[in-house]
């Protein structure tokens, strides 16, 4: 009921496996090395005043140190809060200001994190001892349960970042749930690569923490870097890859063989946090003749809801159906159940226009062990009296049960009083083979309220013009949904977990 007790389990079960391969510093951990690194911390919390439910802000780039010390956090009986490195100080003095934490871990240098220190009552320490001395204490781990374990701030795509609050039984649920998964998604056979940001929760839970709960390896990467990755791949026999959909874009432009013999040694390939492309999914499996499959969550859900089964042909389009021991279902915005959401058409029709209206579209709502307990610091938001959580997400179910995202509603753009969901416009946009990526924004308009704005990424070396652009889309969307505006650049700006920067688009960041 501990999550710590996942590291301390797995150092009985397997104590020279390796735990932590960090590229970055060339550290390895075992798992009775990683298990004693964790105690150490924890005394070393305490001393430095993370009592029971006091936070410990973590702000370290991915590796072993950002581990040990999330780890020794909690086995101390503190709050982990995950931060990035790449925040800015104003970013971290929001955060800071919000949690009040006892302890600040950063690097050394850190200027930002030097100046929350004493004024905010805050201690700040240098990353932990990796290998402290042989046979340190064994720290028993305090509560667990219901206690809060993780606090995390959501990248705040959509307004201010608001504090996530995860208890320990919540991502344990999520770990079980992930684990029962046939066949399992994580071996205690594997390597697990993550350059995915571990401050998220993709990269923490989902990531980190699925990998102790199999007791696998992780190998870890402070960025990501397509020609750098595609080396440690192959060199660190890596054998499951979880990453965000712009990821698997990038090691698409790397030349194909590289791919194909970066790729070779690798069983699994999971991606989640934003919409994969249809193409990207279809290129990647060209190229390496894997296939990757398609998981959707979110940080309140400790964080993941759903998943393609593995071992079978993903299905394009789809986030696949509800991990065992979740309900899932679609509800309208004052949380009714949309009524025969599962009756949907053909299913040859599915996969080429998400928005049928014959297909009953809602919210995504959830109820299960895995949801958090509200938003930091009252617990206010949390699952409603009857346990269910209603996402942002629009979605459908087909005639399998699997479940498709239109859209967040949050997105929504509405010109003249008509909804558009950028991501149809998006999908549409992308079937022009001149595209590499696209992205597609409200903006404000004198006339209609909001305008479509689309912004382009050109694929290399093609040649596209608005005025193509436009007449694609016209003959392909009702006229509202064209896009008024168009714009051409380089790269979408994306956030450190992948999705794109929706308000710097539109303008507004
Ligand atoms: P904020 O809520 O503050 O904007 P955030 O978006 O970073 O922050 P997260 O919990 O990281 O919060 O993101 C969860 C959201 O990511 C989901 O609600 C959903 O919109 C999106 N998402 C996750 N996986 C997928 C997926 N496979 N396809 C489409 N969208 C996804």
């Amino acid at each position: 009921h501990h999550l710590a007790d996942l590291v301390a389990r797995a150092a009985r079960s397997t104590p020279d496996l390796a735990a932590i391969v960090d590229v970055t510093s060339d550290v390895t951990l075992t798992w009775a090395q990683f298990d004693a690194a964790v105690s150490a911390e924890a005394t070393r919390l305490r001393a430095a005043g993370a009592g029971a439910g006091e936070r410990v802000l973590v702000r370290l780039g991915n590796g072993a140190a950002f581990c040990v010390s999330v780890l020794g956090a909690l086995r101390a009986g503190a709050v982990s809060v995950p931060f990035g490195p790449v925040a800015v100080a104003r970013e971290l003095e929001i955060v800071l200001d919000d949690c009040r934490p006892a302890v600040v871990v950063a690097a050394e240098g850190d200027e930002a994190a030097q100046r929350c220190g004493p004024p905010r009552g805050a201690t700040l320490l240098p990353p932990p001892d990796l290998r402290p001395a042989a046979d340190p204490p064994a720290v028993e781990a305090v509560g667990g349960g219901e206690d809060l374990a993780l606090l995390i701030y959501t990248s705040g795509t959509t307004g201010r970042p608001r504090g996530v609050q995860l208890s320990h039984r919540a991502v344990l649920a999520n770990r079980e749930q992930t684990a029962s998964l046939r066949p399992a998604p994580v071996l205690p056979v594997d390597r697990v690569l993550l350059s995915i940001p571990l401050f998220h929760v993709f990269g923490l839970a989902a990531g980190l923490l699925q990998a102790c709960w199999a007791g696998a390896t992780v190998v870890l990467t402070e960025r990501f870097d397509p020609a750098h990755v595609a080396e440690v791949l192959v060199r660190e026999r890596v054998s499951g890859m979880a990453g965000v959909p712009s990821m698997f874009r990038a090691l698409l432009e790397l030349p194909p063989g590289d791919l194909h013999a970066a790729t070779a040694g690798l069983r699994l390939c999971t991606s989640g946090g934003a919409p994969l492309p249809p193409q990207w999914l279809d290129e990647f499996r060209t190229v390496t003749g894997l296939p990757i499959y398609e998981g959707y969550g979110l940080t309140e859900a400790g964080p993941v809801l759903t998943m393609n089964p593995i071992g079978s042909p993903p299905k394009p389009g789809s986030v696949g159906r509800a991990l065992p021991g979740l309900e899932l279902r679609l509800v309208d915005r004052e949380g009714r159940p949309i009524e025969e959401a599962v009756a949907a058409p053909d299913p040859e029709d599915i996969d080429e226009d998400i928005s049928d209206p014959a297909h009953d579209t809602g919210l995504v709502a959830v109820r299960g062990p895995n949801l958090f307990s509200g938003y930091w610091p009252d617990g206010t938001g949390g699952p409603d009296a009857d346990g269910w959580f209603r996402t942002a997400d629009v979605g459908f179910l087909d005639h399998d049960g699997d479940l498709h995202l239109v859209d967040r509603s949050s997105d929504l753009v509405i010109v003249n009083g008509f909804n558009v969901y950028p991501r149809e416009v998006e999908t549409v946009l992308a079937e022009l083979s001149a595209v590499a990526e696209a992205a597609v924004v409200g903006v404000p308009d004198e006339n209609s309220g909001e305008a479509v704005k689309a912004v382009l990424v050109r694929a290399e070396g093609a040649q596209l013009t608005e005025d193509e652009v436009l007449v694609h889309c016209t003959e392909r969307l009702a006229r509202f949904k064209v896009p008024s505006v168009i714009e051409f650049t380089d790269a979408l700006p994306r956030t450190p977990t992948g999705k794109v920067a929706r308000r710097q688009l539109a303008g507004r960041s």
